[in-house]
């Protein structure tokens, strides 16, 4: 047997208020005055001094304002790194990402391409990356994705939604200040935590785990359950839990996968560009017969928060459709291997995801 050498983020500051120090963790870092900070920071934050002003620019340093709108694909992130290839005269000495697992993927995703050849298309897979990207940071605004410790950057391409999964993508330094993430809308704030808490059940339920993944996935778990389902904690408590349940839940993946809603939420992710924290929710509440106790504490939730999931979005979705979706979500192997063990392709069919995929 061997086993997987995993890469983890080095360095790591958590605490409220922990943002300041970010020019002092940067400093060092400069390679030459040429060679800018590029700071890609989600748009929503465009107007908001509280955070921006706290970005000291030196020399030819940069904030790139990026809508998070939609997730983030191949095609954006070749032009990004075209963008900056063109506005710096030597190679960046780092790239910040600021923001929700969007723009912390897209951060990522960069710092790797502004070293490889090609596309971002091209390394779409398992290690295929060549050679180490340019210093990162990771900084987020929001809890629960994950995306500030794993090994991956989601990108939807041409004919994929696909993570660059290798060695050169964790950052190289993260900053959790729960305070960044204190104006998330109730409605966002739910759908992105509950990627941490389904990250978390698909863990856990899967095949896959082992020891280091159940230690994570229960502590996240139970942090989950104590932030959505208590009335006892302070706000602050909250955001500072729910930050590194995101983190744990992360972690947890690295030995392990995702599962059944992680895999069909991605179909509906390609096909209608649903986003991926509501679509996790819009699938997982109807996997009860996959993951019985983690739905009905799902419902609970949903419930306590008065949170309202759209219906009916497959409703008018024509054969051809229904069959890229489908396609979509069944070449997502390991996340059906995780969730159903070897012999996942006897019961998961393409009727069985047409019927799922019609109630939602
Ligand atoms: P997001 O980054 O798209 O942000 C969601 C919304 O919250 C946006 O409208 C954003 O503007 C807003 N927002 C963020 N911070 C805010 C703040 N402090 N105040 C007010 N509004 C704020 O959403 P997300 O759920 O964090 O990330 C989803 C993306 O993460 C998807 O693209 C998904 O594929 C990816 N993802 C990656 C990994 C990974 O391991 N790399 C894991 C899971 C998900
Ligand atoms: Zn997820």
């Amino acid at each position: 047997m061997s086993y997987k050498n995993f890469p983890m983020v080095p360095r790591i500051i958590f605490g409220r208020g922990s943002f300041n120090q970010l020019n002092d963790i940067l400093a060092p870092k400069r390679l030459s005055i040429h060679a800018p900070f590029i700071y890609l920071v989600d748009d929503v934050f465009k107007n908001n001094s509280w955070l921006t002003s706290r970005i000291q620019l030196s020399y030819e340093d940069k904030i790139i304002f990026i809508s998070s709108k939609e997730e983030p694909k191949t095609s954006q992130v070749d032009t990004l790194v075209e963008d900056i290839i063109l506005l710096t005269k030597e190679r960046p000495s780092g790239i910040i990402g600021i923001g929700g697992g969007t723009l912390l993927d897209l951060a990522k995703a960069v710092s790797i391409m502004l070293t490889n050849e090609g596309e971002a298309k091209d390394y779409q897979g398992w290690d295929l990356v060549k050679n180490e990207g340019i210093y990162h940071v990771g900084i987020p605004t929001i809890s629960g994705t994950g995306a500030e410790v794993s090994r991956t950057t989601v990108l939807t391409g041409p004919d994929k939604k696909l993570g660059i999964n290798s060695d050169f993508t964790p950052f190289d330094q993260v900053i959790l200040d729960s305070e960044l993430t204190k104006d998330v809308p109730t409605d966002q704030w739910f759908f992105t935590g509950m990627d941490c808490y389904i990250h978390c059940i698909e863990s856990l339920d899967g095949t896959y785990l082992n020891a280091f993944s159940q230690s994570y996935g229960d502590m996240a778990l139970d942090l989950c359950k104590e932030i959505f389902l208590n009335d006892t904690l302070t706000d602050i408590e909250a955001q500072e839990k729910l930050m590194m349940a995101s983190w744990h839940g992360g972690m947890s993946i690295v030995y392990s996968q995702v599962g059944v809603a992680h895999a069909m939420s991605y179909g509906l992710s390609y096909l209608l560009g649903t986003k991926h924290g509501i679509g996790n929710c819009i699938v997982f509440d109807h996997l009860e017969e996959f993951y019985p106790e983690g739905v009905k504490l799902f419902k609970e939730m949903k419930a306590k928060h008065d949170i309202e999931l759209p219906a009916g979005i497959c409703a008018n979705l024509s054969d051809e459709e229904f069959n890229i979706m489908i396609d979509i979500s069944l070449s997502l192997e390991p996340l059906w291997e995780n969730a159903l063990g070897k012999n996942w392709k006897k019961t998961i069919t393409h009727e069985k995801l047409r019927s799922l995929y019609q109630k939602m």
